[in-house]
Order: C-alpha cells, then structure tokens, then sequence
C-alpha cells in the first residue's frame, strides 16, 4: 500500500484503476486512525475494488481557539492500520497541497450546518463541505464513506452531495464504541484517566434516553431532561448541547413522531466529546 503526499499522484492511481475498469471508495478522515475509521475502510473495501483512505486534518474546519496544533497525528500508524483494513492506498496531503496561495472558494450549505455543533462551531461545516468537496474532485470515487459517530456531518454531507448533483453514493456506517460504551474516537487520547472514566457519562445517559423512548416515552423535554440531570451529576462534565431533532432537517422538534436525532456534545474537561443514538436504531 502507498501513501501519497500530492493531488496528482493520486490522481495518476485512480486513473489506472478506471482504465481497468475498477471501483473505487473514499473514506475521508482526519487520521489516528482506531476502530471506527477501521470500520469505514472494511465496508469500502468490501463495496469496491478499490479504496482510498484520505489523512487530512483540515485547517479550515478548526476555529482560532480549537484543537487544530494539538490534533493527534501519526501517518505510519495509520498507514499500518489502513493496510491491515485492506485499504490500497493512503492520500496524506500538507495544508499548502490542499489549499494554495489565495484560495478562496468555499462550500457554504445554509440549511442543517447552523443547528448542533454549528452553533458552538460556527465556521466548522464549510470547512467540512469545503474539504470534502475537493476530495471527491480529486478522486472522483463511487463511494464515499461517513460514521453515523458524525450525524450531522452524515446528514450534511448527504444534503451537498444532492444540491450540487455530485456523482456518488454516500454510505453511513454504523457508530463504534469502546467495551463499555464510550464512542471511539481520535480525540479520547486527550482524556486523563479520570476523565476516561467521567466520559461514559455520555453514553450512559443515552442508553437512559433510548430506554426512556422504549418505555414508551413521547416527550422529547422529559427525554432531554433525564439525560442531562445524569451527565449534571458528574463533575468534570459540562453540557454544550442535548437536543433531539429531526433527522432530515436537524430542528428540534417536541414529540417523538418521526424518526429523530438525539445528539450531544459535552466537555469532559477540555476535551469536547460528541455522541448519538438514532430513535430508529433503538
Ligand atoms: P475523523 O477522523 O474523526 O474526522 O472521522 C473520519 C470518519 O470516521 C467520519 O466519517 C467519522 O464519522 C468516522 N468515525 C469517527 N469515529 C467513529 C466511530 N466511533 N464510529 C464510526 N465512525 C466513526
């Protein structure tokens, strides 16, 4: 398996592989790499006959006070990972490959991108669409691959692909967990061991939401209300959201009519953690 660093190298391989008449899958990501992202490659390289895995931390979907120096990088395990999932090469681009002197078009989406962590990230979804849009420009897959770990993301992403009549399938896969049910992802390693712990607060007051909805629980206020009173107990936690909404349109809504959303992002110290379940998973 290659990792390339340049558009045009890319470009070059996946070239190749449409004069041979081969499949091709995208799985975007932002590296340090664990079993959730393993997920998304196994499931691309299952669809397709070959697969992408894309290791960019993207600048622009970072706000001036959020984690972008601190990310947690490391390309050689990644590519380790990558390769073991089957993955045919890694495209690992520098910031100045991605975006050249003077660029200065951007993906804007004005539904869905201002509602959950749109509010507290106000410049986070144009980074997304933007970077992500130029990925599917570079290698132009069949299918591109998103974790329902990112539902609004997901949601967005899906909502762009139709709007701009872009020529791929957008396949959501299902959230992985840790054993006891905190939901992988590259930035736990900021947690200390403390904080480790205070963490499952997330997944714990989800699993009190889904039992609450399957006890038959039609109040959308009661639902929140319980999660949050749990996540208030812990002590290093602090709520930045807990909303159920809509699944198209990411609005809260009262009743729990139609298949939603409950989602939430709650700092575990500094650490910014986001989790979810879908009614029509439950
Ligand atoms: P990231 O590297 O965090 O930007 O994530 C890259 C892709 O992996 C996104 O589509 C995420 O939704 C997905 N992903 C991250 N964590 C998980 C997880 N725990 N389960 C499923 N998908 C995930």
């Amino acid at each position: 398996m290659k990792t390339v660093k340049t558009v045009d190298e890319v470009r070059a391989q996946v070239r190749e592989w449409r004069k041979q008449g081969l499949s091709v899958g995208l799985v975007p990501t932002m590296g340090y790499l664990h079993e959730g992202h393993a997920s998304l490659i196994k499931a691309s390289v299952k669809d397709n006959d070959r697969t992408v895995v894309s290791v960019f931390v993207n600048p622009m979907q970072f706000g001036p006070t959020e984690d972008l120096e601190s990310y947690p990088r490391d390309i050689n395990r990644d590519a380790a990972l990558a390769e073991d999932c089957g993955a045919d090469i890694i495209f690992n681009p520098e910031p100045s490959e991605m975006y050249h002197k003077g660029f200065s078009s951007f993906v804007d989406m004005t539904v869905l991108t201002q509602e959950l962590c749109g509010l507290s990230r106000p410049v986070h979804f144009r980074g997304v669409c933007t970077v992500v849009t130029k990925l599917f420009n570079i290698v132009k897959p069949d299918r591109a691959y998103f974790g329902k770990k990112d539902a609004q993301q997901l949601a967005i992403i899906k909502h762009m692909v139709d709007d701009l009549n872009m020529d791929l399938t957008i396949v959501g896969c299902p959230l992985i967990r840790e054993e006891d049910g905190l939901a992988k992802s590259s930035r736990n390693t900021y947690l200390s061991a403390d904080e480790r712990k205070a963490a499952l607060v997330l997944s714990r007051s989800l699993e009190l939401g889904k039992e609450m909805i399957r006890n038959g629980e039609k109040s959308c206020a009661a639902v929140i209300a319980a999660m949050k009173e749990l996540i208030e107990k812990e002590p290093l936690a602090k709520i930045d959201y807990v909303k159920i909404v809509d699944c198209d349109t990411m609005q809260q809504i009262e009743e729990l009519d139609r298949p939603a959303l409950a989602a939430m992002a709650v700092y575990i110290g500094k650490t910014r953690l986001i989790d979810n379940f879908f009614t029509e998973d439950i």
